[in-house]
């Protein structure tokens, strides 16, 4: 198949992830015999630096000519270089809300895994990590966060943020999980604060109102500060998990401690067609960037998800999951996931490693 990927690396260490990401996805052109065209465009602060502004209109231009695009985090010098004018500047984190807008992807897919060779690494007790695969489906462009309908104030020592959320906005964001739920386990859980908050307990309602359209999933409404607690307690009972838009923020990072790092997890935005915004969960990291020690796995494994949700290679996508699975195997560790007295290996070895792994004929074009 013929693709065009657009490469958005973003600030601090976006540029080294996403270089081993697309190493990683031409080398699954070549072993699958597709041709994938990459093309870079800037994206945050450091086009803020060169133009003026983080999202700049060109960016969207080449985003609106690609099949799918992969993303670095936003924020920050890059490389270490220091921002170049102390002018008051955009937020880089507008630049994402507007693209995310701009592209209608109202849904973010963050699969946390626990790879069973990093159990041990997490502080978490191993045992319960085991059977941990879980999918998160946060809400993306409503809630307190977002939007040009957003109403939030400051005032002296007063101010405020709104949470609003429409029947259609839920609506649409849990017919994703529901149907993701279908595919997997048949189980979903909402997460929702219907007990203090309006806006949950419409959400409540509407999820309730779609169940006999899936009369295959198994439903359950958890208030968010109990299902904090209990993702930790007994991670393994979750299938596929539906939360608003700052619930969602806030649980999956907590979900990172049970992959051990967030520099292991990734994350898919997607909307009603198949394009997507594809980005690890970590954001720019600057106390590392520039010192080649970055973990690459989340947007390697973003890479994954593009392949399996835009460009329908679910076979790829396995592929590459497999491969990373196998350079974790093999003892490839960053300094993130590195246990004490563990020596790490840099994110270019890493990296190598991986594609080393997917080269080797046991993930082969005939599985
Ligand atoms: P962060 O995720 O960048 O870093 C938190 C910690 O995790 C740091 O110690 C960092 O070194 C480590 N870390 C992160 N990714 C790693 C990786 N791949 N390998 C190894 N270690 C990794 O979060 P932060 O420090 O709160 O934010 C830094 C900047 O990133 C801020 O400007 C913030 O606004 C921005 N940010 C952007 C996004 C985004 O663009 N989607 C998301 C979150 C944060």
């Amino acid at each position: 198949m013929k693709a065009t990927i657009a490469l958005l690396s973003g600030d601090g260490i976006g540029p080294e992830v996403v270089g081993h990401a697309r190493m990683m996805l031409a080398a699954v052109a070549e072993k699958f015999g597709h041709e994938f065209t990459f093309r870079e465009a800037l994206f945050g602060d450091i086009a803020t630096d060169k133009g003026g502004e983080p999202l700049p209109l060109e960016t969207i231009r080449i985003c609106e000519e690609s099949d799918a695009v992969l993303m670095g985090a936003v924020g920050g010098p890059s490389g270490g270089t220091q921002w170049s004018s102390d002018k008051p500047r955009p937020r880089p984190e507008q630049g994402l809300l507007d693209l995310r807008a701009h592209f209608k992807c109202f849904a973010n897919l963050r699969p946390v895994r626990v790879f069973p060779v990093l159990a041990g690494g997490s502080p978490l007790k191993a045992e319960l990590l085991h059977d941990v695969d879980i999918l998160f489906i946060r809400e993306l462009t409503g809630g307190a966060y977002f939007g040009p309908r957003k109403e939030a104030g400051a005032d002296g020592d007063e101010a405020f943020d709104t949470m609003l959320y429409t029947t259609p906005e839920i609506r649409r964001v849990a017919k994703v999980a529901f149907e993701a739920a279908q595919r997997r386990k048949q189980k979903l859980t909402s997460v929702d604060k219907a007990n203090v908050l309006a806006s949950s307990r419409l959400w409540r309602r509407v999820v309730e109102s779609m169940k006999p359209e899936y009369p295959d999933v198994t439903v359950e409404h958890a208030l968010v500060d109990s299902f904090a607690m209990q993702m930790l307690r007994t991670p393994d009972r979750y299938d596929v998990v539906v939360a608003e838009n700052m619930f969602g923020d806030i649980l999956t990072d907590e979900s990172a401690v049970l992959a051990g790092s967030l520099g292991m997890l990734p994350s898919a935005s997607i909307g009603e067609g198949k394009f997507g915004l594809y980005e690890p969960i970590h954001g720019s990291a600057p106390d590392i960037a520039g010192k080649g020690i970055a973990n690459p796995s989340g947007t390697i494994l973003s890479g994954a998800l593009l392949l399996r949700y835009s460009l329908g290679l679910e076979r790829e996508a396995r592929a590459i999951e497999s491969a990373v699975e196998t350079a974790l195997r093999n003892g490839g560790r960053t300094a993130d996931i590195a246990a004490p007295g563990e020596t790490p290996v840099g994110s270019g070895l890493f990296a190598n490693m991986v594609r080393e792994a997917l080269a080797k004929p046991s993930i082969s074009i005939d599985e």
